[in-house]
This record gives C-alpha cells, sequence and structure tokens, in this order.
C-alpha cells in the first residue's frame, strides 16, 4: 500500500482525495510570540482553525499541504492538534523560505540537507512527525548564496529520502527555470518537483517551459489578487487544460488560518476572497464555465496530488 506521512502519521495516498497543495495552518515571525507570549493566542487559534478546516472538509476537500517552514515560525504541535481536530489530512513541510535565518548561510549543503533528511525520515524536533516533502524559495532578489545553499541541500533531501520538492518562487522574474536549472545540476529528477506560485503569471510560453521540462505548477494563489486577477488565473488554467496540461497542474490559495501579518479582519477588507473556500466555492464554478471538464478538475485536485505523494525516485 502506498502511504504519505502526515500530522498524525501514515495514511494511503488513497485517502488523500481533493487535496489543495500550497496552504498554511499558522504563519509567524520566529521567535516573536515565542517571546512575546501575549500575542499568541493559542486557544482562540486553534479554535478558528477547527472551523475553517470544518469547512473545507464540507467542501469536499480532504487534505491540505502545510508549506510552513522553519523561517514562518511553524509550531508542530499546534499543527498536530489542529490535524486531530480535524478531519481534513495535514502534510507537512520542511525546508525554508526566503527569509533563511543565518543558520543558512553559516552551514554547507550538507549540513543544511542533513536538518532535512532529519525531519522527513526522524521528525520535526521530539514530536515525531515527518515531513513529507521539502520547501524552498527563490523571490526578487533571485538566486543569492544562500538560497542556492538551500536549493541544493534540498536537492540532496530529495535525491536522499525520495519526498517532493515544492517551490515558491516571484514568477513575474520566470525564477522557477534557475530553480528547475540547480535540481537538474543535482541530479534531481524534475519530475519530482512542483514550481509554485506559477499561477501568478500569465507567460504561457515559461509555464510550458516548466512543465515540459517534467515539473508540475502551481496554480497556487488563489484569492491574491494584485499578483495576477482571478480572470486571468482561471483564463491560463483553461488553456493550457484545453492545450493537454491538466496533469501538470496543482491547485491552492497559499491561505492560512491566522498569521501575525494580517489579522482576520485585515484579511477580509484588503483580500476578501483569500481563503480556504474560495476554489471550491468560485474557482471550480468559473474554471467549468471556461470549458474545463471534469475529469480535469479532478486530475488537478485528486489525482496529480496523489501522484506526486506516490511516485518514487527511479
Ligand atoms: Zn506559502
Amino acid at each position: 500500500m502506498n502511504t504519505v506521512e502526515t500530522a498524525l502519521g501514515p495514511v494511503a495516498t488513497s485517502e488523500l482525495g481533493a487535496t489543495l497543495m500550497h496552504e498554511h495552518i499558522v504563519t509567524r515571525s520566529p521567535g516573536v510570540q515565542e517571546n512575546s507570549p501575549h500575542l499568541w493566542d493559542r486557544g482562540a487559534i486553534l479554535a478558528i482553525a477547527e472551523r475553517k478546516m470544518t469547512d473545507l472538509f464540507a467542501r469536499g476537500i480532504r487534505a491540505i499541504v502545510d508549506l510552513t517552514t522553519v523561517d514562518l515560525g511553524p509550531d508542530i504541535g499546534l499543527i498536530a492538534e489542529v490535524a486531530r481536530r480535524s478531519r481534513v489530512h495535514v502534510i507537512v513541510a520542511t525546508g525554508v523560505w526566503w527569509m533563511p535565518q543565518r543558520y543558512f548561510s553559516a552551514h554547507g549543503v550538507d549540513a543544511v540537507a542533513d536538518l532535512f533528511i532529519r525531519d522527513i525520515s526522524q521528525g520535526i524536533g521530539g514530536s515525531g512527525v515527518k515531513a513529507a516533502i521539502i520547501k524552498c524559495a527563490t523571490d526578487t532578489a533571485g538566486v543569492t548564496p544562500v538560497i542556492e545553499n538551500i536549493l541544493r541541500a534540498s536537492a540532496l533531501a530529495q535525491k536522499a529520502t525520495g519526498v517532493p520538492i515544492s517551490t515558491h518562487t516571484w514568477a513575474a522574474g520566470r525564477s522557477g527555470l534557475a530553480q528547475q536549472a540547480i535540481f537538474g545540476q543535482e541530479g534531481v529528477d524534475l519530475r519530482r518537483v512542483i514550481i509554485g506560485h506559477s499561477g501568478d503569471s500569465d507567460d504561457l510560453g515559461y509555464l510550458r517551459e516548466l512543465m515540459d521540462r517534467g515539473s508540475t505548477i502551481g496554480m497556487d494563489r488563489f484569492g491574491l489578487e494584485h499578483f495576477l486577477p482571478t480572470a486571468k488565473r482561471v483564463e491560463v488554467i483553461a488553456r493550457l487544460c484545453a492545450e493537454g496540461y491538466a496533469g501538470k497542474m496543482v491547485l491552492s490559495h497559499d491561505a492560512n488560518c491566522w498569521s501575525d501579518m494580517l489579522t482576520e479582519d485585515a484579511k477580509r477588507r484588503t483580500r476578501p476572497r483569500w481563503h480556504y473556500n474560495h476554489i471550491s466555492d468560485d474557482i471550480l464554478p468559473a474554471l467549468r464555465k471556461a470549458g474545463v471538464k471534469e475529469d480535469q478538475i479532478d486530475q488537478m485536485l485528486v489525482g496529480n496530488p496523489r501522484a506526486i505523494f506516490e511516485a518514487r525516485n527511479g
């Protein structure tokens, strides 16, 4: 039986069902809440998360991938508690986002890869929760020395463990191509890579190139209109589905239950559609209207995530 590690232990990949491939439960500034605990109402955050996960389950979503890395202040105990209170599976990541602490430039590729491998093979901290995916990131600054260190460490950890890589990119800078180049140099099979935030781009040539090299692209920021308006995001997916690329795209919001950057009120005011239910409530109907077939939606939401977690290094 094929299984994937989740916050509550291994789950059959056949049980994953509709899966949102890039979300967060909580994102925060590392160190701030730990040292100013009056900013951290764990009970209230758990209650919000429980409600949002219940809403997701009611819409047929059965799993989310929480891509919260060490520089986004994860709390693995809280993630496991949310998973215990929820019927939605939570898959957890190791890795680093684009705000790496100085540890990641002061230590070489092998030391950083060892951290990732430990999270995947033994579990995160003392929690026993094993990461099932590696996150790394390139933003507007491009491949700086510390980012290169992390990208190469991610590649080594991918090859050592067989779990997939999922990235953050600055799509306007076409930074997925630089990521693929580094992974390729390190001998990673690019089919084991998801180039994230590709949905922020309507540069079809760029998106086709990423997929033609084997990777899946993350159409994963629905509701973040300032990167690309919803209508454009839908149009791009419909076009690529019509061209036969449904097997190379996954869907998500990059939303969260709670963040120390934006209150729930501020989210509603400034990004009203940026929440876990936007795809189920608004985007799937819009995709159908744009000509995307039911089996293509199924492939992007169910089939591709399952295949990504079932695949092994060849
Ligand atoms: Zn994210």
